[in-house]
């Protein structure tokens, strides 16, 4: 069950991880993209953390709604909208329910919907999909986080700036599969 101080705690695991991981989401995104994935991220997060730093007595629709908003005002690139998305679905379904695996399940429709990606296109979409799985089995590990992000390096990119690179995009990992990596991994610690 997803409470509202789990749901800050989580976010705020997830800013570390992006902060710490940063020349790499970005070093990831050069090689495929436009280099930006770890700076736009960490810009991204960095506001989540103002905004839930702001909140006293978290409320799960709240917070997931303050993540929301900050991402799609201050990431800029594809990856603020569409993790926007995810949050601002989280947060709608989180007046509903707390599940984990329903609340996730919302966020991977609302990048879906967003970015109109499916599973194999070498998206953030590829770390979602099989985390939603695993979620519903009561089955969620860093090994399973793992397996869905390395999964995207032999898939040729279909949405996004990666797409454009055509076949040179084979080989490399997505960056923002590695980015929801983290937020996965966040998730494993601080809410299972
Ligand atoms: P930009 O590509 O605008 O520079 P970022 O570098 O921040 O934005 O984010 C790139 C990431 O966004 C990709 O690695 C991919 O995971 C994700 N992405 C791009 N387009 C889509 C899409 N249509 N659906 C889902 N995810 C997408
Ligand atoms: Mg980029
Ligand atoms: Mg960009």
């Amino acid at each position: 069950e997803l409470t509202g101080d789990k749901a800050k705690a989580w976010l705020l695991n997830f800013e570390a991880k992006i902060q710490e991981h940063k020349a790499y989401l970005s070093d990831l995104d050069q090689a495929i993209g436009d280099g930006d994935h770890g700076s736009n991220m960490a810009r991204g997060t960095e506001a989540v953390k103002v905004n839930l730093e702001k909140i006293a007595e978290p409320e799960t629709a709240e917070v997931l709604k303050q993540a929301a908003m900050a991402l799609i005002s201050k990431v800029g690139g594809a990856s603020g909208p569409l993790y926007g998305s995810a949050f601002m679905q989280m947060a709608k379904t989180a007046k509903e329910t707390t599940d984990i695996h329903e609340l996730i399940e919302a966020g991977l429709e609302g990048i879906k919907h967003r970015g109109k990606a499916d599973v194999g296109d070498k998206t953030m979409v590829d770390t979602w999909a099989p985390v939603v799985e695993a979620l519903a089995k009561d089955a969620l590990t860093n090994e399973a986080i793992t397996q869905a992000v390395d999964a995207t390096k032999p898939l040729k990119a279909k949405k996004g700036r990666a797409s454009y690179v055509g076949e040179r995009s084979i080989g490399a990992l997505d960056p923002g599969a590695v980015s929801s990596g983290y937020l996965f991994t966040a998730l494993v610690e601080e809410v299972l």
